[in-house]
């Protein structure tokens, strides 16, 4: 079977009140290192012609523009919290551009959050109006997206669970503070990791960056990003601190990748 080439783009890599915080006058806050300009955490997954979404953050429309993106083939959610879902309306421009509806996967308690909480858009009988039109898909285990496999990776998240996702060699772990045994197993051989740390000081519901770099690291990842990020990190006063391999991701990093 022939390579396929996969581009994955961070869209936002930052926490849910975003970076800069409104009206905060930190250092960070005031910085003009683009980098240090996190829009609401997101990704994208682009192979074979096909756009995949990871979550509509808050940000979403922002996100699309500043990419040039013309095509969004299918969105995969990770959990209902409000900044990776509240740009969800912003998808109609591309049912409008591709004539289609969008296929949006995500587990069943998250498609059922997802209907609760947008009635105006899932509801058989909804009120006239603008509404984006999606495909709820309730994900069961490993599935096919466009010839490739789609491994959802279960994690604590706080009190509740969020999905991760793996495509072949890279591994998207937003939003959690711990990975269960059985999600470690899917990560084996993973290449380039992703995962949520927020700051350095402890949080109940993310990993904090030292807690970050000790999974990156026993999981064995040969690249990390660290995303969903605060305003204490500043880009590159703080990573001095990373070990070498590791990275704080930023808005606009893209890297290209090749499935097996
Ligand atoms: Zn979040
Ligand atoms: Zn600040
Ligand atoms: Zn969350």
């Amino acid at each position: 079977m022939s390579q396929v080439n996969l581009t994955f783009t961070i869209l936002g890599s930052g926490t849910s009140s975003g970076v800069p915080v409104p009206g905060c006058r930190c250092e960070v806050c005031q910085s003009h290192d683009p980098r240090n300009r996190r829009t609401r955490c997101s990704a994208l997954l682009s192979y074979g012609n096909k756009n995949v979404l990871i979550d509509t953050a808050t940000d979403l429309r922002q996100q699309v523009l500043r990419e040039g993106l013309g095509r969004i083939d299918a969105v995969l959610f990770t959990h209902t919290h409000a900044d990776h879902v509240n740009g969800i309306d912003d998808l109609r421009p591309f049912n409008s551009l591709s004539g289609e509806p969008i296929p949006i996967y995500g587990s069943p308690s998250c498609l059922g959050r997802l209907h609760r909480s947008f009635s105006y858009i899932f509801d058989d009988n909804p009120e006239p109006g603008y509404r984006p039109r999606l495909l709820p898909r309730e994900i069961h285990g490993p599935f096919e997206l466009f010839g490739q496999l789609v491994t959802p990776l279960p994690l604590h998240h706080g009190s509740g669970e969020s999905l991760g996702y793996r495509l072949g060699p890279l591994a998207y772990l937003t939003d959690c503070h711990a990975i269960p045994a059985a999600t470690e197993e899917l990560l084996a051989d993973i290449e380039v990791l992703v995962i949520d740390a927020l700051r350095f000081r402890p949080h109940g519901t993310h990993f904090n960056i030292p807690q970050a770099l000790e999974a990156a690291a026993h999981l064995g990842a040969r690249r990390t990003f660290l995303t969903h990020l605060s305003h204490d990190v500043e880009h590159v006063r703080d990573s001095v601190q990373l070990p070498a391999g590791t990275e704080f991701a930023y808005d606009g990093l893209r890297l290209n990748l090749v499935l097996p």
